[in-house]
């Protein structure tokens, strides 16, 4: 049995949206099927205003230019996260500083968060990783006492929860993914959403080149200008006739993947009963999101050692993050703090193949050939 990491899920009606899109005389951003996009989130879940962009490295990068962050300033992000979240605030020239995750989850630790804190700090980065939700009480508190911006990166985290909020409409700015690997997908693809009200019509021109070229769509100017700075963020509305197609069928898709996020934690009982791994965490606050699944291993070589096992059976399991602090490019900037979770979590995490079409006995498969290697 072959069992690859990752199939995108598209339906096949998302070929006749393209189509429809196409004929629609609006494929270039911001059309028909782009506001059908926005119009979901904001009524489904509630969102003050969102808008899509090319993926979720630009909705990041959109973050940054919102913040205004400045060289010099300080942003504090996780280490165990994806380079995004470094890159947006690096090229703004903004100086990074990697705080350590929790013990037990892999995500910011908040009083990591409230010592790293100097009088340069200007923004926070949460990342829900795997769309369990960060502490966003405690990160909310730490940013409202210091007056410190807090950036959700919510790539994870389509449909997840912290205390009944949806995750990325918590912080002043959310950031999500539709990249092929993610829950909902157009290929690539992301989202920003604005809920910090002195950011609302600015967005707006950041993400078309720095003009009101939307106010002007809406009949609100008699011509558009050039007002701020900004670029090209907004994907073509073909993009998003094929994420609308994804969308009606959210719950769907959402369903399936829950269910196959619970039969992995069912079925890996008796592997974590035995101490071999362990499943993740849900901290109390959190919800389950279906979006990807992991298991922790006792340590790297088990890890290594397991990884093999499986992709020699035709299992495509996969690792990652590689901390920041200690990638190639940021290695000398760093300065010398150790982060022992982070480094635990990225040399023990172990990620499953989890795709909306993995079938009942593929899981089987995948938890039997898990239980040999332990065995042997
Ligand atoms: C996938 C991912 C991103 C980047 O998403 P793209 O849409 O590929 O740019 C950012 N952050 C996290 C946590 C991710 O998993």
């Amino acid at each position: 049995m072959k069992i690859p990491f990752n199939k995108p899920y598209l339906p096949v009606t998302a070929i006749g949206y393209l189509i429809r899109s196409a004929l629609s005389g609006t494929i270039a951003g911001n059309g028909k099927y782009t506001k059908r996009c926005h119009n979901f989130f904001e009524e489904q879940f509630g969102f003050r205003k969102v808008l899509l962009t090319t993926s979720c490295t630009d909705a990041l990068e959109m973050a940054s230019l919102l913040t205004t962050i400045q060289p010099g300033d300080e942003v504090i992000l996780p280490s165990f996260t994806f380079m995004s979240n470094a890159n947006a605030f690096l090229l703004r020239g903004a100086k990074l500083v990697f705080a350590d995750t929790l013990e037990q989850v892999p995500t910011i630790d908040p009083a990591q968060i409230e010592k790293l804190i100097t009088p340069a700090t200007r923004v926070i980065v949460a990342v829900h990783y795997s769309g369990l939700a960060c502490e966003m009480d405690e990160i909310m508190t730490i940013a409202a006492r210091h007056n410190l911006l807090v950036v959700e990166d919510a790539a994870h985290a389509f449909e997840a929860y912290y205390k009944d909020e949806p995750l990325g409409s918590i912080g002043h700015l959310g950031t999500f993914s539709f990249h092929e690997t993610k829950n909902i997908t157009s290929g690539e693809g992301g989202m920003l959403s604005v809920n910090h009200t002195p950011f609302l019509s600015r967005a707006e021109s950041i993400w078309e080149k720095g003009t009101n070229r939307a106010a002007f769509q809406r009949g609100e100017v008699d011509s558009y200008r050039w007002i701020d700075i900004g670029s090209s963020f907004l994907p073509s509305d073909a993009l998003a006739a094929l994420l609308y197609t994804q969308l009606r069928r959210f719950r769907q898709i959402q369903r399936r993947r829950k269910w196959i996020w619970w039969e992995y934690h069912e079925q890996l009982s008796h592997l974590e009963g035995k101490g071999y791994l362990l499943r993740p965490v849900i901290p109390e606050q959190a919800t389950v999101n279906g979006s990807l699944f992991y298991i922790t291993l006792k340590d790297k070589s088990t890890r290594d050692d397991l990884l093999n096992h499986l992709n020699t059976n035709g299992i495509q399991a996969v690792i990652h993050y590689f901390p920041l602090h200690s990638s190639p490019y940021f290695i000398k900037q760093h300065d010398g703090r150790q982060l022992p979770n982070t480094d635990r979590f990225s040399d023990t995490i172990l990620r499953l193949p989890f795709y909306y079409r993995l079938k009942t006995k593929e899981i089987a498969y995948i938890v039997k050939k898990i239980g040999e290697f332990f065995k042997s």
